[in-house]
């Protein structure tokens, strides 16, 4: 069993799907976790619900906001050893399709959001020279993705801002991995048509779609001492879906 006791760790879009089962292995390997939502009523329910230490309201999108409540978490608890930037959106449409608006929205949450999350953990982390950061990619940016073209390049954008920042941290004792999901059955796939979803596991080897826990356990390995030898890794949590 992972062992996280002592450790201090901060999982954005804490409140459902996989941040939500990320906060609960976490937990369950002993780490103080707090989590965050878009709603603060919300991230208070989810944290109180998951045994996590505190649910904040929180939007990535926003840098300073971002900035002061990592600053917060780090100097109320004294260090931050781990953040798990998982918060995102999906809105699919064809090429033609594609509003203005949404790329705006999908860019300033996948990838400004991450982004910050990302430079905000490394301040507070830079002070230990330790920590364990895992942003969350997707196999769509690896390979992408018919109707997903926004959602594939922020995906794409987010795997490098792990690969980049692992080889600007690595000297000062901080990883940064990435998981690259397939279809894992959250809200955000709630849309899909089971026809869809039978399609997506009838190309998966393993004959099934993903579940939050399949990605969270995946997450609680890499900011383990497991995986102390890991890191700028883009590692698939998709049963061999091939796309
Ligand atoms: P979800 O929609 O169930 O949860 C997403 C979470 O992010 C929610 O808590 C939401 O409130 C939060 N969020 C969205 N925008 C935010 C913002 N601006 N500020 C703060 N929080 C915000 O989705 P999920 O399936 O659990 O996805 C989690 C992550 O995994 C996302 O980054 C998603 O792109 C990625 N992912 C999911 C799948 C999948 O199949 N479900 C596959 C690959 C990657």
């Amino acid at each position: 069993m992972t062992d996280l006791a002592g450790r201090v760790a901060l999982v954005t879009g804490g409140t459902r799907g996989i941040g939500l089962a990320t906060v609960g292995a976490l937990v369950e390997a002993g780490a103080t976790v707090v989590l965050t939502g878009r709603d603060e009523s919300t991230a208070k329910e989810a944290a109180a619900a998951a045994g996590a230490a505190a649910g904040l309201g929180l939007d990535v999108t926003d840098a300073k906001a971002v900035s002061t409540l990592v600053r917060g978490v780090a100097k109320e608890h004294g260090k931050l050893d781990v953040v798990v930037a998982n918060a995102g959106i999906m809105e699919d449409a064809l090429l033609g399709m594609i509003r203005a608006e949404s790329v705006s929205a999908t860019l300033d949450t996948n990838v400004a959001g991450t982004l910050h999350t990302v430079q905000a953990a490394a301040r507070a982390m830079l002070r230990k020279k330790t920590g364990a950061i895992v942003v969350l990619a997707s196999i769509v940016g690896e390979h992408g993705s018919a109707g997903q073209t926004v959602y594939a390049a922020s995906k794409a954008a987010v795997a490098n801002i792990a690969r980049s920042a692992a080889k600007e941290l690595g000297r000062s004792g901080i990883r940064v991995n990435a998981v690259a999901p397939g279809v894992i059955e959250t809200d955000l796939t709630a849309g899909l048509s089971d026809e869809a979803k039978a399609e997506n596991a009838g190309r998966t080897p393993l004959g099934r779609l993903g579940t939050p826990e399949d990605v969270a356990k995946v997450i609680r390995f890499l900011v383990s001492d497991d995986a102390a030898y890991v890191t700028g890794q883009v590692l698939g949590v998709d049963g061999g879906l091939v796309l």
